[in-house]
């Protein structure tokens, strides 16, 4: 009896021992790893990577490489809350690159083209509750069309009539962007891509003509003018790149994937930021897996 009692408080012990052992392991490695971070995020502060998620239209009734549910897209929100994304504005990537402000460790920018009226009808009241930012960059013609032809505010075909513009823009949750007022088509020319004949300077007057009449409808029916500029289709040179920053363009935003590796106070890559075009064919789960987030 004596026997078997001391044998088992010598292994009661032993196993004490060992637990203490393996929490002091823990302990010290978990400090070595916060302190480790602490050295890796102060070193870093000054180069953020930024994904950007390019969105364009929310319906219910069906999805596409271009349509996401309400429900995934809040799924997409949630999964990046959980992950300890932030989202900020392409507009903060501006001030960031031009040394003025910080991004938080985990930025994410989320866009929406094409300025479709069921983003103010399911994205708005998603975003508000989960306290998300997101930029919609507007085509012209779009706008203007629900407008005036009385025929709006149908999530399943309408867009962003200016009214609702300017709401969006006084919305803490929301920045709008220019998508051009009439270049988002495939002809006569691809976008905003250059016509084979035209020359550089009819080029540049047919660009700035169009661009600057979605900005002036900003300013005179919005009250409000943007330094964003999404391409549509993706279609960039370095002459638009010219003609549009000497408009006072500051982001440009492409379709070409990429995780953006922005520095403080350098400016050069706002010049083609990239974006990951979110498909509602796919999960969460496989689309951030695509895009490298963890
Ligand atoms: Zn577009």
């Amino acid at each position: 009896m004596f026997v078997s009692h001391f044998f088992q408080k010598t292994t009661k012990n032993r196993i004490m021992k060992k637990i203490c052992v393996l929490l002091l392991t823990i302990l010290l490695l978990l400090g070595f790893a916060l302190s480790h971070q602490n050295i890796v995020v102060r070193a870093d502060s000054e180069i953020v990577d930024v994904p950007i998620i390019m969105y364009h239209s929310i319906l219910k009734s069906r999805s596409g490489q271009y349509i996401i549910s309400p429900d995934k897209l809040k799924e997409d929100l949630l999964w990046l809350k959980n992950h300890g994304y932030e989202s900020v504005f392409v507009s903060d990537l501006i001030d960031f690159c031009e040394g003025k402000k910080d991004l938080p460790q985990k930025p994410v920018v989320i866009t929406f083209d094409d300025g479709h009226y069921n983003n103010y009808y399911y994205a708005k009241p998603i975003f508000e509750e989960l306290k998300f930012k997101a930029t919609i960059n507007i085509v012209g013609t779009y706008s203007e069309f629900s407008t005036t032809s009385g025929d709006f505010d149908n999530p399943n075909y309408s867009h962003l009539t200016w009214g609702e513009i300017k709401a969006l823009q006084q919305n803490e949750f929301f920045e709008i962007g220019n998508h051009t007022y009439n270049m988002h088509n495939l002809k006569p020319r691809y976008g905003i891509g250059k016509k084979t004949e035209e020359d550089f300077e009819t080029y540049k007057e047919n660009l700035t003509k169009d661009v600057t009449k979605l900005e002036n409808c900003f300013k005179d029916k919005c009250g409000f003018t943007t330094k964003i500029f999404a391409y549509p289709f993706g279609k960039y040179s370095e002459e638009s790149y010219e003609i549009l920053s000497g408009l006072g363009f500051k982001a440009f935003l492409t379709c070409n994937e990429g995780i953006n590796h922005l520095k403080k106070g350098d400016e050069s890559k706002l010049k083609t930021l990239y974006r990951y075009n979110r498909s509602g064919l796919i999960s969460t789960e496989e689309f951030f897996k695509h895009v490298g987030l963890k």
